[in-house]
This record gives C-alpha cells, sequence and structure tokens, in this order.
C-alpha cells in the first residue's frame, strides 16, 4: 500500500518539524542556533576597539547614517579603549551571575570595526580570539571596508575559531539607503557578501524595519533579498529615534515618525515568513540605549514584544520562510 501525505498534512508535519528543531519558536532564533552549534549559550561581550567611520571622519561624509547615535551604534561598548583585556572582564563580569558554564562572543560593535590598517587590527583580533573563554569573534562593519589584506586576516583568523561578520545594510532600495547616508550601493555589498563567505565567515546582516517612506512590500523585498544572498543571519532592527542624531531632528520637526508596536508585531510576523528557514535571525527587536532613545518608547519591553510577534505568528498561521513562493 502506498501512503501519499496530502499537501496540507505535509505542511502540518513540517510545521511541527521546525517547531521542536526551534524549540518551540515559530523562527530560528540566535539562541536555537547557538546551542545546535555550540551545545552550550553563548553571552556577547560588547568592546570597543577604538575605530572609527569613514562616513562620519569626512572620507565618505561626516554626517554618518542619519540614525547612528555618538558611540556609533554601539552604546553598550565598554568607553575605555585602553586595554581589550581589561574589557573582556568587566564585559564578563556584568554577565558573571548568569553566565556559568556558558562561553563567550567577543563583539566589536561599535563604529566600522575593520577601518584601520590590517596589522592594527591583526593586533586587536589575533589575542582576542587566541583567548580560551572567547568562543566566537564578532565584528561589525561596513562592506566597503574590506580590503584583500583584511579579508586575508579574517580568514587566517578563521582558522582559529568561527569569526562573524556583520555588515551594516539597512535596506536594498538606493532612495532610501541616500536618505540614510549610508554612503554605499548595493554591489558593494553583494561583493562583501560573496568575499566574505568564500573564505569562510559567518555573515550576519543588519536592516532596519520602518525606515521613512518604506512600504511592508519594501522591507519585504529586503529580508528576502538578504535570505538569497548567502548570508548566514540577519538582524532586524526597529528603527529607533537617538537623541543627538540626524532622525531625531527630523522627528522632533515632525518630518519622520516611527511605528507603533501593533504596526511592528504584523510587519515583524510578515517578515519573518519571508526570511529563508535556515536563516538565524539574530535580533528581533531595537537595541538603542534607554537614556538616548527617543521613540518609540514601547520598545523597551523586548520580552513582551518578543511574544506579541510569537502570537501574531500563530495567529496568522507563519512560521519563518512560510510565505516565500
Ligand atoms: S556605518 Fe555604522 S558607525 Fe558608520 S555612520 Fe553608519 S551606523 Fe554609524
Amino acid at each position: 500500500m502506498c501512503f501519499l501525505l496530502d499537501p496540507l498534512m505535509e505542511r502540518i508535519m513540517d510545521i511541527k518539524e521546525r517547531l521542536r528543531e526551534w524549540n518551540g519558536r515559530r523562527y530560528y532564533s540566535l539562541d536555537c542556533f547557538l546551542k545546535k552549534t555550540f551545545r552550550k549559550k553563548l553571552y556577547k561581550l560588547s568592546l570597543n576597539g577604538g575605530m572609527t567611520c569613514p562616513n562620519r571622519d569626512g572620507t565618505i561624509s561626516s554626517g554618518g547614517c542619519i540614525f547612528c547615535s555618538e558611540g556609533g551604534s554601539g552604546e553598550f561598548a565598554l568607553k575605555c579603549t585602553q586595554d581589550i583585556d581589561k574589557q573582556i572582564d568587566a564585559a564578563k563580569a556584568l554577565v558573571s551571575r548568569k553566565a556559568d558554564g556558558s562561553g563567550y562572543i567577543a563583539y566589536f560593535q561599535a563604529f566600522t570595526n575593520t577601518y584601520a590598517p590590517a596589522g592594527r587590527l591583526r593586533e586587536l583580533f589575533l589575542p582576542v580570539i587566541s583567548r580560551d573563554d572567547i568562543d566566537v569573534l564578532s565584528i561589525a562593519t561596513r562592506p566597503d571596508c574590506l580590503e584583500d589584506d583584511k579579508l586575508r586576516l579574517l580568514e587566517e583568523l578563521a582558522q582559529i575559531k568561527p569569526v562573524w561578520v556583520e555588515l551594516g545594510l539597512q535596506t536594498i532600495h538606493e532612495e532610501s539607503a541616500r536618505f540614510i547616508n549610508r554612503g554605499y550601493e548595493l554591489p558593494c555589498f553583494d561583493r562583501a557578501v560573496r568575499e566574505l563567505k568564500g573564505i569562510g565567515i559567518n555573515v550576519i546582516v543588519h536592516t532596519i524595519v520602518g525606515l521613512p517612506y518604506e512600504s511592508l512590500d519594501d522591507m519585504t523585498a529586503t529580508v528576502r533579498y538578504v535570505s538569497r544572498s548567502g548570508a548566514d543571519g540577519i538582524k532586524l532592527q526597529l528603527l529607533h529615534v537617538l537623541k543627538g542624531t540626524r532622525l531625531a531632528e527630523l522627528y522632533e520637526k515632525g518630518l519622520v515618525s516611527t511605528m507603533s508596536e501593533d504596526e511592528y508585531v504584523h510587519a515583524a510576523a510578515v517578515l519573518i515568513g519571508n526570511i529563508s528557514p535556515e536563516t538565524v535571525i539574530h535580533r528581533l527587536t531595537g537595541d538603542g540605549s534607554r537614556a538616548l532613545l527617543i521613540s518609540p518608547k514601547w520598545s523597551g519591553d523586548k520580552r513582551r514584544v518578543l511574544n506579541r510577534i510569537n502570537h501574531q505568528m500563530k495567529e496568522m498561521d507563519i512560521i519563518q520562510g512560510s510565505l516565500i513562493d
């Protein structure tokens, strides 16, 4: 006898299988990826490598991306740039109560962390990745700051331990990219992903949800593009207005607005449905400093927002990737 499953039954079984694999969540979270890959939880240690950014120092522009705060989108990195070992110890102390038996990701977050000569980057990254307590080196940067000598260095580092490179794409739409003053064009991103994947780097792409003048269809096109780009992970960052930014000036003049919680929860559910099930979702909310946050204030309660997104996905019968044709 031949048992053929009808498509509805197949879909139900597929959903059940995914939910089991993703520990009950309807998407492939970073936590789930870490447990599967490293068999333990890893904590991020936000570190400050003392970099700046070509989009702020006048090389590309001096204004920076319009949402970028004084801390170079890395407020959680410690201010001290003198000694990375001391920064690691201090960052570990912050999570010591919950991190027993866990591992650590050394995360260079603020500004553009490959914006320095390769020799200086080697002096910075090699001792960090060589430490016994560090499992992953994660580097946030721009795709236009990955010259050949830096790629060779990253390749060498990736022979020691996993190296993640986080690229700030934000959007695939050139008009939006100009509006936010991103300072590079899409082919530059494509090339960077290709080259990084070619040397064994895990690539994570930052996107922004709720950019002014972008519709849900525009945002969907961006996450679909990232899913197909070869990147391993994606961050969905809710647009935040932070004090001291160009975006804050526009917001205060009433020229731009931020999403309501309901709008965001709905958009996030649809966007996740359009991300390939193999792509790890590293972030689903914002990561702005509370002291600098002007809007949206509701984003402070991350747990509630995440629960609401999960609930919304259930209501809409969405799991990650289910809306891809
Ligand atoms: S590339 Fe990063 S650090 Fe540079 S201006 Fe944009 S957000 Fe800020």
